[in-house]
């Protein structure tokens, strides 16, 4: 499904969102206020104007009322995301917004952002985690508590089959997915057999994931 999204503040962040909605198919209408950033996603979205996104009536002129989501990417003038997200949810879309620091993310969650997305933090602690094991391929928060990790299997599990390595009775985890070079088998049966280097996908309690790793594997 297609669908039409308007990303405003086009630089690293949202130039990035726009080029790759746009290159997955997507309807993109970018927008900055300064005419050089517009110039530069031309070529990576399907229309772009030069408009000031705290403009209510400019917005509305574009027809932004239309669109399924807008994602507010301005960074460093918290006054202009904070008047922007304002202005979007008065108009009546769904809006995702970057968040420059806790502060500016709790205003935004309190005038109603859909979602608040906080970059530099959320990517700071994805690579803490890979750092801190050697096992860790990546890491996604589900939530507080609960993740998903890609581990590398090491050679204590090789050749050992679910049933055998019995990680949910053990560990309280669930192995998702196994990935071995560009196979992924995504539902995985008791007496698949794990090799070592094969990645797996395992979602958990933070505690039963660290528990797993230090133990399991
Ligand atoms: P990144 O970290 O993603 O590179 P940045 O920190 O460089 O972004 P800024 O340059 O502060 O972010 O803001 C991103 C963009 O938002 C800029 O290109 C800026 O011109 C644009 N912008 C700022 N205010 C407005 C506004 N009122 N309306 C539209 N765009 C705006
Ligand atoms: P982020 O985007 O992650 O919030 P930032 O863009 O604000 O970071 P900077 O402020 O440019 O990043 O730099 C990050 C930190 O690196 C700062 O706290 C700064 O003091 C520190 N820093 C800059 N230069 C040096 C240096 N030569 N030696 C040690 N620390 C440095
Ligand atoms: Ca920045």
């Amino acid at each position: 499904m297609k669908k039409h999204f308007v990303v405003i503040g086009l630089g690293r962040f949202g130039g990035s969102i726009c080029r790759e909605l746009h290159s997955l198919g997507h309807q993109v209408l970018a927008i900055d206020i300064i005419p050089e950033k517009v110039n530069t996603m031309t070529d990576y979205s399907t229309s772009s104007t030069v408009t000031d996104a705290t403009d209510k009536e400019a917005l509305l002129a574009l027809g932004i009322k239309n669109f399924d989501v807008a994602i507010v990417a301005i960074g460093e003038n918290e006054h202009a995301s904070i008047q922007s997200t304002l202005v979007l949810k008065e108009i009546g879309i769904k809006v995702w917004v970057k968040a420059q620091n806790t502060n500016h993310q709790k205003i935004l969650e309190k005038i109603g952002a859909d979602r608040v997305i906080h970059p530099e933090l959320d990517m700071g602690i994805r690579i803490a985690h890979q750092l801190d094991s050697d096992n860790i391929i990546d890491f996604i928060n589900l939530s507080k508590n609960y993740s998903i990790v890609e581990l590398k299997a090491t050679g204590k599990l090789s050749n050992r089959s679910l049933i055998d390595l019995n990680v949910r009775a053990k560990y309280g985890c669930t192995i998702l997915a196994i990935k071995r070079g560009e196979d992924v088998n995504v539902s995985p049966s008791p007496n698949d057999i794990v090799h070592e280097e094969d990645i797996l996908v395992v979602m958990g309690s933070n505690s039963e994931l660290k528990h797993f790793e230090e133990k399991g594997m």
